[in-house]
C-alpha cells in the first residue's frame, strides 16, 4: 500500500465555521485535559496513560454538568485526539520529538477526522454536524480516503489534508544508481557530492527577504489597542506574511528533493540534532528557517515511493573534522573555518565539500556493511551507527559513541573506507554488530 497525502484549500460557510471552530475548541481541550492528567497521574504513580486509559475518562467527562458540551463533538475527533497525544508521547520516548506541548487557542488550530469523509466535485463531506464544505481539489484523491485532517491557520485560511491508501506495493529498494552524500548548512543550504564534483544549492534565507515587511507590520500591530478590529486586522497581516515565507520555504525545499532524488538512487545525509541546535539561539531563526528536518523527510519519503534509498549517518561521525584524502582526523573544526589543509597530507579542503565526501563515502561503508550483515540480500533496516531506513520514522537504537576529538589518528590509504577493515574509530560499533 502506497501513502499519499493532498492538501486542499476548503471554504466552510459562515454556519460551518461555528461549527468547526467548536470543534477546534473541544478538541483543544481534550488535549490539553488528557496532557495534564497523563502528566499528574506520572507524577503519582510513576506511569503513564495509554490511548484506552485515557479514551475510558471521556464517558464521564460526558456526563458531568461543567463538561457536557464535549457531547456535542464529533466522537471520532476526540478519538484521534487521544491517538495523536499517545503518538506525540511515543515520538518523545524514543527521542524523535520534544515532549508534547498544551495547545493555545492562538495559532493554527487543528482537527482530526479517521474515517468516513467523502470527497466529491469541489466538495468536502465531512460527517458529523458539518456536512458539505466547499473545496478546491487541485488535483484527484486516489484510492481509499483514510484520515482527513482540517485545520485553520492563523491568516483564517482552511485546508483538509486528505491522507489515501492507494493499492500497489513500495518499490523493493536498490542501491544501482548514482549515490550522493549531502552535507546541510547555512551559509549553502546543502553541498552535494556525487563522487566526482560537488555541487552547492544555496540557502534561499526566506526570512531575511521578508524581514523588513514583517518588522513593519509587527511594530504597527504592537501599537494596536488590545481586543481592537484594527488589532484583530493587523494580526491577520502578519498571519500572512509568515504564511508567505513558509510557502516559498516548502516550494524551495519540495523542488531541491524532488531533484536530487529524481537524479540518484541513494542519498546519504546527516542525522542533524536539530532540536538541540535549536537551543543555542544565535542559530535557531537561521536553523527554523532552513528547514533541515523538512528537506530530509522529503528526500525520505521521495526515495521511498521510487524504490531509492535514504540514509542517515550519526550526527557524532566526524564529518567536518576528518580529511576526505587521507582520513587524518582534525582534532578541532571551528564554524568559522570555511576552508584549511590537511597538516598530513598537505590536501586545501572547502569545509562544507570535504563534508559532503566524508557522508557519502561512510553512506557507502554503511551500506556494503549491511548488506554483507544482512542474511538472503535486502538491506536491513538498521545499520550501525548509520541507517538505511526504506520505511520513514524509524529510529536505529544502535548508536556510536562519540569519537574522542583530542586524539587524532591516521589511518588507511584513500578510498579504503569501504574495504573490509573499517577504520579503527569503527571497531567498537563493528563489534557491535557482530554480536548481535
Ligand atoms: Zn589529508
Amino acid at each position: 500500500m502506497l501513502r499519499k497525502v493532498v492538501k486542499v484549500r476548503i471554504y466552510p460557510d459562515s454556519e460551518q465555521q461555528t461549527k468547526l471552530a467548536q470543534a477546534f475548541g473541544c478538541s483543544r481541550w481534550w488535549w490539553n485535559y488528557a496532557l495534564n492528567h497523563s502528566i499528574e497521574t506520572y507524577k503519582e504513580t510513576g506511569k503513564g496513560l495509554g490511548q484506552s486509559a485515557l479514551n475510558a475518562l471521556l464517558p464521564a467527562l460526558k456526563k458531568a454538568p461543567s463538561t457536557k458540551w464535549l457531547r456535542e463533538c464529533y466522537s471520532q475527533i476526540l478519538q484521534a485526539t487521544t491517538l495523536n497525544l499517545t503518538t506525540a508521547y511515543k515520538n518523545f520516548f524514543d527521542g524523535r520529538a520534544q515532549f508534547p506541548r498544551f495547545k493555545s487557542k492562538k495559532g493554527k488550530q487543528s482537527i482530526q477526522y479517521p474515517q468516513n469523509v467523502k470527497v466529491l466535485d469541489a466538495i468536502v463531506k465531512l460527517p458529523g454536524n458539518i456536512g458539505e464544505v466547499k473545496a478546491k481539489i487541485h488535483r484527484p484523491i486516489e484510492g481509499t480516503i483514510k484520515t482527513v485532517t482540517v485545520s485553520k491557520c492563523p491568516s483564517g485560511k482552511y485546508f483538509a489534508s486528505i491522507l489515501s491508501e492507494v493499492k500497489g506495493d513500495v518499490p523493493t529498494p536498490s542501491s544501482e544508481g548514482n549515490f550522493i552524500g549531502i552535507d546541510l548548512g547555512l551559509k549553502h543550504f546543502a553541498v552535494v557530492s556525487d563522487g566526482n564534483k560537488v555541487s552547492k544549492f544555496d540557502n534561499p534565507k526566506h526570512i531575511a527577504k521578508h524581514q523588513q515587511n514583517l518588522k513593519r507590520k509587527q511594530q504597527k500591530l504592537a501599537r494596536k489597542k488590545d481586543g481592537s478590529k484594527s488589532r484583530f486586522k493587523n494580526k491577520r497581516l502578519v498571519a500572512k506574511i509568515h504564511e508567505r515565507v513558509s510557502n516559498s520555504r516548502q516550494d524551495f525545499l519540495h523542488k531541491l528533493s524532488t531533484k536530487l532524488v529524481n537524479d540518484n538512487q541513494v542519498v546519504v545525509v546527516e542525522n542533524l540534532n536539530t532540536l538541540g541546535m535549536l537551543r543555542n539561539h544565535n542559530l535557531a531563526k537561521s536553523i527554523s528557517d532552513a528547514g533541515w528536518g523538512i528537506f530530509t523527510n522529503f528526500l525520505s519519503y521521495k526515495l521511498e515511493r521510487k524504490g531509492g534509498l535514504f540514509i542517515e549517518i550519526d550526527r557524532w561521525f566526524p564529518s567536518s573534522k576528518l580529511c576526505s584524502n587521507c582520513f587524518y582526523q582534525m582534532s578541532e573544526m571551528p564554524l568559522d573555518v570555511r576552508e584549511w589543509t590537511c597538516p598530513h597530507c598537505g590536501t586545501h579542503h572547502d569545509r562544507d565539500g570535504n563534508a559532503a565526501i566524508n557522508i557519502r563515502a561512510e553512506g557507502i561503508r554503511i551500506l556494503k556493511l549491511a548488506a554483507s550483515q544482512s542474511v538472503g540480500g535486502g538491506y536491513p533496516v538498521t545499520a550501525g551507527g548509520g541507517e538505511v531506513r526504506p520505511k520513514r520514522g524509524r529510529k536505529s537504537n544502535l548508536r556510536r559513541s562519540p569519537t574522542s576529538p583530542e586524539a587524532p589518528t591516521i589511518f588507511g590509504t584513500p578510498n579504503s573506507v569501504v574495504g573490509s577493515s573499517p577504520p579503527s574509530y569503527l571497531k567498537d560499533e563493528v563489534v557491535t554488530l557482530k554480536s548481535i
